[in-house]
């Protein structure tokens, strides 16, 4: 018989796919890593699962202990899945900016989920950083993976994410490009892929795509809308020394990409990945036709129905508008 013990061990080796419409016109290949195939629908999953097995290991979660932790809705989702298994608690914090499905999707996997508001600095009493280290104090047997600071995370993308391009690619990878959120993902994928290449005796180009605005792209942290990328501080899982150069990408670029990716590559992803994807599409414009640019796509779109993929919502931020509306529903954009 062929089966798995648990969706925890589906998590990782998800798949490349080469962007074919949104790439038209540009030499080299464009190759998008699927992380919405993780089974809990995100790249997080990943780090989910080594954040846990380490805190096992080092004592810091105990049997019948609650998992307590900020997250936008991904890293959560990754976190349950993982409890379940081993019969932990979940109380995950929310800014507000995350949309009510991301947050009812954490619900029915059985976690608890408080909401903050965005618009306050990280240092306010009510920030999500903050609610999180009190709920950690007020909680018998609370743990906070705290995954802005957490090496297990870089490390687990070190681990798996890497070796899984670089083994795709048969080495070939020239451009690995990704948005930076906690910094894990290019931190962790960065430093392998760099390592394989230094030994493969060539170089490799390690992109970050951040959010206009974003302290990670020059800006001070004032609000953008893609969600779970860019940040208002350096986490201490972000290596910048990885990261070669850093793509702004704007919201409204961001979700107008977001939307092409469902229309014309078939790919339903959020609104981080419309980001990566348009630096990744900067990057292989002005790279040679012999590129290999690798895009990691970090979770579904089912989460953004009512934002990105809605019209009204898109044209109240002037970011498409409404009179470009066809009678059979298809906008431009
Ligand atoms: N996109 C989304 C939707 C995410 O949830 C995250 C994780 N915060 C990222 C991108 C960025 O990944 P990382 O935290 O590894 O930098």
């Amino acid at each position: 018989m062929r089966y798995f013990e648990s969706v925890v061990d589906l998590i990782g080796n998800t798949p490349l796919v080469k962007l074919r419409s949104v790439a038209d016109g540009v030499p080299g290949t464009v190759l998008a890593k699927i992380e919405y195939l993780n089974p809990g629908g995100s790249v997080k999953d990943r780090i989910a699962v080594k954040m846990v097995e380490a805190a096992e290991k080092s004592g810091a979660l105990r049997p019948g202990g609650t998992i307590v932790e900020p997250t936008s809705g991904n890293t959560g989702v990754g976190l349950a899945i993982v409890a379940q298994t081993k019969g932990y608690k979940c109380v995950f914090v929310c800014p507000d900016k995350v949309s009510e499905d991301k947050r009812d999707v954490l619900r029915a996997y059985g976690a608890e989920v408080v909401v903050c508001p965005t618009a306050v600095a990280p240092e306010h009493p009510d920030s999500y950083y903050n609610v999180s280290d009190r709920l950690v104090r007020e909680i018998d047997g609370a743990w906070k993976p705290d995954q802005y600071s957490n090496p297990e995370g870089p490390a687990s993308h070190y681990a798996t994410t890497g070796p899984e391009i670089w083994n795709d690619t048969d080495g070939r990878i020239t451009h690995f490009v990704t948005g930076i959120g906690t910094g894990g993902t290019i931190t962790g994928t960065g430093r392998y892929l760099k390592e394989k290449a230094a030994e493969a005796g060539r170089e490799i180009t390690i992109v970050g795509v951040d959010p206009e605005g974003s302290v990670y792209s020059g800006g001070t942290g004032r609000p953008y809308l893609v969600e779970g990328v860019g940040e208002d501080f350096w986490p201490s899982a972000y290596d910048p020394s990885v990261t070669d150069q850093v793509v702004p990408v704007s919201d409204a670029e961001s979700f107008l990409l977001t939307r092409r990716l469902a229309r014309e590559e078939g790919l339903l992803v959020g609104g981080s990945c419309g980001m990566a994807v348009a630096g990744a599409l900067k990057v292989a414009r002005e790279a040679g036709p012999d590129a290999v640019v690798v895009v990691l796509l970090p979770d579904g779109g089912r989460g953004y129905l009512s934002k990105i993929f809605n019209d009204e919502w898109m044209a109240g931020y002037g970011f498409l508008n409404l009179a470009d509306r066809t009678p059979g529903g298809i906008t431009v954009g």
